[in-house]
C-alpha cells in the first residue's frame, strides 16, 4: 500500500470511492489500481463491506456540521481502525504505516483513510472537505488547492453555476 498520507492521493481517492462506490471485490480493486495502489493479495468480497463500511465513515465526515463533530468523527474512524505508525521499507523505500502487519485490504484502506484525511484536515484545513456548490450535483471533493477557495467538483459545474447566477441577475424580478 503506497498511497502517501501526507498527500492529496488519500482524499482525492476516498472521494473518488465516495462519488463512485465500487459493487464487486473486482471493481475495488480495479479503483486501487487506478489509484496506484499496489495489491499484496487477492481482492475478497468482505474487504469490498469493510470499505463501504470506511466510505459510509468518511462520507459523515465530509458531511460534518462544524470543526469539533467533523474532527470528533475522524477521531472515531481512526479508534477503529489505525494502529500506533512504524517504520517500514517492504517497497519502495522507507515509509510509515500506521497499522499492523499483514491486514487485509478493506483495513488497510480504513486506516490509510483515515489517517490520510486526518493528516490533511489538520495541515491543509478543517474545511477542506465538501460537496460540489451546484445546485444540481452533491459530488463530493477534497479541497487540495493552494487558494483553498474550491467550492465546485470540476470546472463543468462551475461554469454551469456562474451561467445560472448571471442569468438570475438579468432577468428582471
Ligand atoms: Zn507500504
Ligand atoms: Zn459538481
Amino acid at each position: 500500500m503506497h498511497l502517501n498520507p501526507y498527500g492529496a492521493d488519500v482524499v482525492n481517492f476516498a472521494a473518488e470511492l465516495a462519488n463512485h462506490p465500487p459493487r464487486s471485490a473486482d471493481e475495488l480493486a480495479g479503483c486501487c489500481r487506478a489509484a496506484g495502489l499496489v495489491l499484496e493479495r487477492p481482492v475478497e468480497p468482505a474487504d469490498l463491506g469493510r470499505t463501504l463500511a470506511v466510505i459510509d465513515a468518511w462520507t459523515r465526515v465530509v458531511d460534518a456540521t462544524g470543526e469539533q463533530e467533523r474532527a470528533k468523527l475522524v477521531n472515531e474512524m481512526l479508534a477503529r481502525s489505525a494502529a500506533y505508525p512504524r517504520m517500514t521499507d517492504h517497497a519502495h523505500g522507507w515509509h510509515l504505516h500506521y497499522r499492523d502487519d499483514d491486514q487485509p485490504l478493506g483495513a488497510v484502506l480504513f486506516a490509510l483513510i483515515s489517517v490520510g484525511t486526518a493528516l490533511h484536515l489538520v495541515s491543509r484545513g478543517m474545511d477542506r472537505l465538501g460537496r460540489c456548490a451546484a445546485a444540481d450535483c452533491e459530488t463530493i471533493f477534497a479541497d487540495t488547492s493552494r487558494t483553498a477557495r474550491q467550492r465546485y467538483c470540476s470546472h463543468p459545474c462551475a461554469n454551469r453555476d456562474a451561467v445560472r447566477r448571471h442569468r438570475a441577475r438579468r432577468s428582471p424580478s
